[in-house]
């Protein structure tokens, strides 16, 4: 493979594109904005202040490093290669996601915005901002589906405690895409004392760059720490991909490494026959949506598809622009896992590790479990437990707890 390709110097190109992936589609009046926050970004990236700061608050307030866990008991009763976990469950706020709403936040207080605002599905990524609104003292929008809030009804509570406003979304499916939509609008009202907050690695340019960039410390990290554990570098990454912020959080570090297989784990849902999946780099084709092209799950008339998962998180009918480029140049290779598959691996990591994931995170667990078993034993498996599954555990336990041996 040509080395080049992958080098995050030239990744993206400077109008924001991954190969054909990615770019900056907005309404005119948002040019000059994307332009300043870009100028804004590229300018305190390298900024030793701002580094020191966002350094200091992922050490003491996040907790970072995040650790990562051999999981023996799993591996062993799997019989193939051995499973480890890097632990973003344990952050503050319980998953990867403060990382990027920490790095927006400070960014917005640089440029002087008064409001962060931003979409969420399961409400993951408005409670990450909401908190990191807090910390740094910004007003913040959250825009949530009418379905989604009712399901997530925790997360709506949460925000409000830390002082967000939760703004729902009405039209349509009232879920993630709906609320992308009405945040989108919103912004657009204003878009000069609000900082769009975009929840993973889409959106236009400089979106999927800077939300890779915060997210890339999980990568770092977890090659130092895997290399101390066992003196090489794994064999095989497996991370779940909604968005992609987490997989690309983690497979950042490794990409030029050659030995290291890399897998991103895609929702099939209940069914790809009748549509209900989120499995947008495995059925999807090339398209546009918010503002950027990347594969995408589309109708006849090329508008986006509903989609389905288990896991709210999942649930986006688009992808990064920086995954649809590895997928098409091979370099990862993007796999599937259904509700069913999902749900045994939350279940089985909570009974073996004492580890209860998110259920966007069981989805990668799944993957990892099923390559295990190809594998011979000393071959490795990193595996981005991107977060906790508290949220989760009403749901799993009114739908499927019964045949878990759990009666309510
Ligand atoms: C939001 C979320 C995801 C999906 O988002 P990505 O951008 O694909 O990482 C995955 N896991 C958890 C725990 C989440 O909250």
């Amino acid at each position: 493979m040509d080395k080049s390709l992958l080098a995050n110097e030239v990744m993206p190109n400077a109008e924001g594109f991954f190969g054909e992936y990615g770019g900056r589609f907005v309404p005119p009046m948002l040019e000059p904005i994307m332009r300043e926050i870009t100028e804004a970004y590229e300018k305190i990236k390298d900024d030793p202040v701002f580094k020191e700061e966002l350094y200091y608050l992922q050490k003491h307030y996040t907790g970072r490093p995040s650790p990562v866990f051999h999981a023996k008991n799993l591996s062993e009763k799997l019989g193939g290669a051995q499973i480890y976990l890097k632990r973003e469950d344990l952050n503050h706020t319980g998953a990867h996601k403060i990382n990027h709403c920490l790095g927006e936040a400070l960014l917005a207080k640089r440029m002087g915005k008064k409001k962060i605002i931003a979409e969420t599905g399961a409400g993951q990524h408005g409670v990450a901002l909401a908190t990191a609104a807090a910390l740094v003292g910004l007003e913040c929008d959250i825009y949530m589906g009418e379905v989604d809030i009712y399901k997530e009804h925790p997360n709506v509570v949460r925000m409000r405690i830390l002082g967000a406003n939760v703004i729902p979304a009405t039209h349509g499916l009232k879920t993630l895409k709906e609320a992308v939509d009405t945040a989108f609008e919103a912004y657009l009202k204003d878009p000069v004392n609000q900082l769009y907050a975009i929840g993973s690695v889409v959106g236009p340019h400089p979106f999927p760059m800077m939300v890779r960039d915060f997210q890339a410390v999980i990568g770092r990290e977890a090659k130092e720490q895997f290399r101390e554990m066992t003196g090489s570098l794994p064999d095989n990454l497996v991370a779940c991909v909604g968005g992609g912020s987490n997989a690309i959080g983690l497979f950042t570090a490794f990409l030029d490494d050659e030995t290291v297989s890399i897998y991103g784990v895609e929702p099939s849902g209940t069914s790809f026959e009748t549509g209900d999946h989120a499995a947008t780099l495995t059925l999807g084709k090339p398209g546009m949506i918010h503002g950027f092209k990347c594969y995408l799950l589309q109708d006849e008339k090329g508008e986006p598809a509903p989609v389905n998962t288990v896991a709210s998180g999942l649930d986006y009918p688009g992808v990064g622009p920086q995954h649809s480029y590895l997928k098409d140049i091979d370099r990862v290779s993007y796999q599937t896992i259904n509700d069913k598959e999902a749900i045994d691996a939350f279940m089985k990591l909570a009974r073996q590790e004492g580890i209860i994931p998110a259920l966007e995170s069981s989805h990668a667990v799944a993957y990892a479990m099923k390559l295990a078993k190809t594998l011979p034993k000393d071959q490795t498996i990193l595996v981005n437990l991107s977060g906790r599954g508290d949220k989760d555990i009403d749901y799993v336990v009114e739908k499927f707890g019964k045949d878990y041996g759990i009666e309510e």
